[in-house]
Parts: C-alpha cells; structure tokens; sequence
C-alpha cells in the first residue's frame, strides 16, 4: 500500500506541488513512512502569499469583528467535532501518548481560537482630548488595523497547539495567513484547511505550505517580499536567521525561541508538589517542551533525597505505543533528533556527571526498536560551564546541583543566554515574590509548572524571543496601530 500524500492548501484547495518533489513523514514510534509530503517551491510560495494578500480585500477583509469572532468559533467547534481525526494525525506525527495529546494538543489547539476572538471583541483603543492655542481643541484616537499578510512558521514539539496559538489572533485581527508547518509533523495544519473550508472561512485567508527551512519552503516564505510580518517559535539559531532574512524588508518579527530553564527547590518546599511538578516540566512530551526544566537547583539539606525521588521518578516512565493506557512517555520526534540528544547523554559521561537515573536508550520490543527512544536521564555532578548544563538539549533530561544560598541561586539560574521560563518552589511567600521578579525570564511558576492562563504575556527574554503573545498582548504584534488626530 502507498502511503497517503499531504497536499498544500492554498486558496481553500488542496494542492500538489508543481516540481512533483515529495519528501517522507515518518512516524518516530518505528520509523515506518506514514505519509508523503509535498514540498513547497517558490511557485506554490508565491501562490500562498497571492492568496493571502487577495483573501484582505475580499470579504475576509470587509467583515464585521463580531463576524469574524464567530467564524474563529465556529473553527474552534470544527476542531471538536473532528477531535479523533486530529488527535490520530497528531499522534501519528510525534509518538506522543494519546493521554497528552487529547489533554493538551488538541483541546487547547482549538482554545486558542475562541481566546482571541474574545479578546479581539472586548478591547478598546485609546482616546486622548487635547488643548490647541486657539481654544477649539483636537482629539486623537487609535484605531487598529491587521498587519496584512502573516507568515507563520512552527516547531513540531506541540504542532497545532503552538500554530493555533499564532494562527487564532492573527485571523482575530482580521489577517490572512501562510502557515509553514515543521516538516516533522505537517498534518495537523494540512487538517485545519478541511475545517476552514467546512465553517466558510473564505478563500486565501488560511494557507499551508509545507517543506524545510533553508533553501526551501520556509527561507521562500519568509523571504517573500509581500509578506508583512512573520511569527516564527523555534530554536533561536533559527530565529536568528530568520531574522537577518527579515532585516533587508523591515518585516515585524515576533520570535518565541529556546530555552535552558531552570527550577529551583528551596528546603521550605512541600517536597511532593515539588518532585510532581519538575518530574513533569523535565520529562513531559519527552523533554520536547520549550518551558521545560533542564536544570534543577536543590537547597543542600534536601539535595540527595530530591536527587533520589527524581532519578525514582524518571525510571516509571514508561514507554509505549501513544495508544497503550499505561504509556507515560513517547519517542524524541526523529532518529535525527535522538542523535543530538544522545551526543549530550555521551558528553555528560565523558565529562564525568554522575548517572541517576537513564543515560541511554531503552530495550523496546518488537517494531518500536527502530524508533526514535531515550531513557528519561538525571545527572548530577557537572560543573556549570558544562555544555550539558549551559545549552538546551531538549530531550527528557535535566541536571541537578546543589545549592546554599538565595542570592547564589538567582545567580546560576540567571547565568544562561536564554530567558524563557522558570519554577520557583517555596512555602516562604516573601522569598516566592523576592525570587520571582528576580529571574530574567518571561514567565516564572511558583509551586507549578506550566499553568497558563492564555490571557498572560507569553515570551522570553534574552535568546529566548522578542515580543510577547497571549491576550491583548498579541494584538500588539497582529495589528498595526494607528492615530487619527482630528482638529475641532
Ligand atoms: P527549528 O528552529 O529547527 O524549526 C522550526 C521551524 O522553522 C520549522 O518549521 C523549520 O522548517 C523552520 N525553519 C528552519 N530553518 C529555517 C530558515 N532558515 N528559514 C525559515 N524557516 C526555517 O525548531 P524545532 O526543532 O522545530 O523546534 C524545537 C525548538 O523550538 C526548540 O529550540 C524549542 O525550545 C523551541 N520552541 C520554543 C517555543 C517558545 O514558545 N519559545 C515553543 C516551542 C518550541
């Protein structure tokens, strides 16, 4: 049996790509080819980008806000209605276990369109009266407007969670988009364009076009010259390229980046509410999370019981096929992925870290040897300027090093390029406010790890991005703000 193709959407239809190149999805449970993608050229680019910029000054771009919220709705609900077909491709894509895809992924990648469409609804702009030397006065008032055509280009660790998350208050705003889905996992994305044709979302106004980075259907986007803004989440190394591709045309750029985040134990913390939230920061999604614990500071009276519960704690993780109950843990997204992930796991050997917990590949049965598995891994005993404890892995691992006082830990934790996120854990309330603002990251959790509520700036600081999304804050980056100065 051939393997099903994934087609570009483009102009509400599905579309092959001209050059006739295709390129393999593969599943990293086995490895198996599970579909075969069309790679996007310029001339399926240029389409994309035509479609988009025609979809402005068709209806899409003449509708009525409240319209527009109810059409994001309507998305919102088609997601829902096809909840199993979104959760199989999604599933089928990354290995992650169905028990998070149908809590996360999916519900929270159709949220997002219902968020920004309240958003959108409920904000108002800004008024100022203002005197004038001939007494009469002026008045100014904003008024925002969409950016126009918005590239949007996604990782593939929460592919339509994190595409949803750009793609809803870009179409909130009232633009249209071309969405450039990681070529790891591009069948959510394609799905979406059933669901928009299905609710009436007009033509143009949601694109896919799908293919690589450099050289290929991502630099071809992002190098459009009439495309007006870009939002990228990915490494920052990407980003920066991005970036230096964005500067020739002045394009308004939003960058959610990588991390290197660190959680913090301090010997007052409720000790269980602390394993259970860094256990899953450091091995949820397989370690695949931008906001997730790569390094663990531990007050020194609780060091070596912490260290234990946690290496406890990463050895029943149990793998599995994404459909078993009892799966708590999926592959890395690609053999390639587990090669980078692995060179980390053999560097920290070589430079001498104690192994708790992991450190290798675990003894899959059958069809799942050929899969992309880790062990979920806790060291101890790296210095700081480790490689291993400095640059993000992005696998299910972290360090853990103790530590003796609060000024020192704010120190290491803030010693990184990167500023994406944190996790302070501490039943002292003064010390859980002091330590909080005291972190240079874009979001810090106390006694948690990743509560969000999606009305919250979301981003990073350093490395780790430019800008901020979440509520109003995208509006920020979605429209353009203008003034009207109007003389009485
Ligand atoms: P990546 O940077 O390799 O790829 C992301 C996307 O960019 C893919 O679609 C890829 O095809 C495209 N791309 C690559 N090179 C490009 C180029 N030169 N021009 C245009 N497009 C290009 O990232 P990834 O491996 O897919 O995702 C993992 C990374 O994403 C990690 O670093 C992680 O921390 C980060 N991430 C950040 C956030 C956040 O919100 N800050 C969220 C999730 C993931």
């Amino acid at each position: 049996m051939s393997a099903r193709e994934i087609l570009h959407f483009i102009n509400g239809q599905y579309v092959p790509s001209a050059s006739g190149k295709l390129f393999d999805d593969r599943s990293p449970v086995d490895n198996r080819v599970i579909a075969r993608v069309h790679e996007a050229g310029r001339p399926e680019v240029d389409a994309a980008v035509a479609a988009a910029r025609a979809a402005l000054s068709g209806p899409w771009g003449r509708m009525p806000v409240a319209e527009r919220a109810a059409m994001l709705y309507a998305v919102a609900d088609g997601i829902n209605r096809r909840f199993k077909d979104f959760l199989d491709a999604e599933v089928a894509d990354t290995g992650k276990p169905v028990s998070l895809a149908s809590h996360l992924d999916i519900p929270r990648g159709a949220a997002n369109f219902k968020i920004f469409a309240d958003t959108v609804k409920n904000v108002a702009t800004e008024f100022f009266e203002m005197p004038t030397p001939d007494g009469a006065g002026a008045i100014n008032y904003a008024i925002r407007v969409p950016k126009g055509v918005v590239a949007v280009v996604c990782p593939w660790n929460l592919p339509l969670l994190l595409m949803t998350w750009k793609v809803g208050p870009a179409l909130a705003c009232g633009n249209a988009v071309v969405v450039k889905p990681s070529e790891e996992s591009p069948a959510t994305a394609a799905l979406l364009g059933e669901v928009m044709n299905e609710v009436g979302v007009p033509p143009g106004v949601y694109n896919v076009v799908h293919g690589f980075g450099p050289d290929s259907a991502g630099e071809f986007l992002t190098t459009h010259p009439d495309v007006d803004a870009i939002t990228f989440t990915g490494e920052t190394r990407t980003g920066s390229a991005i970036l230096r591709a964005a500067a020739s045309d002045i394009k308004a750029s939003s960058m959610e980046l990588g991390g290197k985040n660190p959680a913090i134990v301090f010997a007052d913390a409720d000790m269980n509410v602390a394993l259970e939230a860094t256990a899953r920061s450091v091995f949820a999604n397989c370690g695949q999370v931008c906001l997730g614990t790569e390094r663990v500071y531990v007050e020194r009276p609780i060091f070596d019981e912490f260290v234990k519960r946690l290496g406890d704690a990463a050895r029943i993780m149990k793998p599995g096929r994404p459909e078993a109950e009892d799966t708590k843990i999926g592959p890395l997204i690609s053999l390639e992925h587990r090669e980078k992930v692995l060179s980390y796991y053999e560097l920290a050997r070589q430079e001498g870290a104690t192994v708790v917990a992991g450190g290798g590949v675990p003894d899959m049965p059958d069809d799942l040897k050929q899969g992309a598995w880790v062990q979920p891994t806790v060291w101890t005993g790296l210095p700081e300027t480790s490689r291993v404890v400095r640059e993000e892995i992005f696998g299910p691992c972290c360090h853990v090093t103790p530590f003796d006082t609060e000024e020192e830990v704010i120190r290491l934790a803030n010693d990184t390029p990167y500023g994406l996120a944190a996790a302070v854990h501490t039943t002292n309330l003064s010390r859980a406010h002091r330590v909080g603002a005291k972190l240079d990251v874009g979001i810090c959790w106390v006694n948690s790890w990743f509560l969000r509520d999606l009305r919250t700036p979301f981003g990073g600081t350093k490395h780790s991005g430019i800008g901020r999304e979440g509520g109003v804050h995208s509006l920020e980056f979605y429209t353009e703000l203008r003034n009207v100065c109007i003389k009485l």
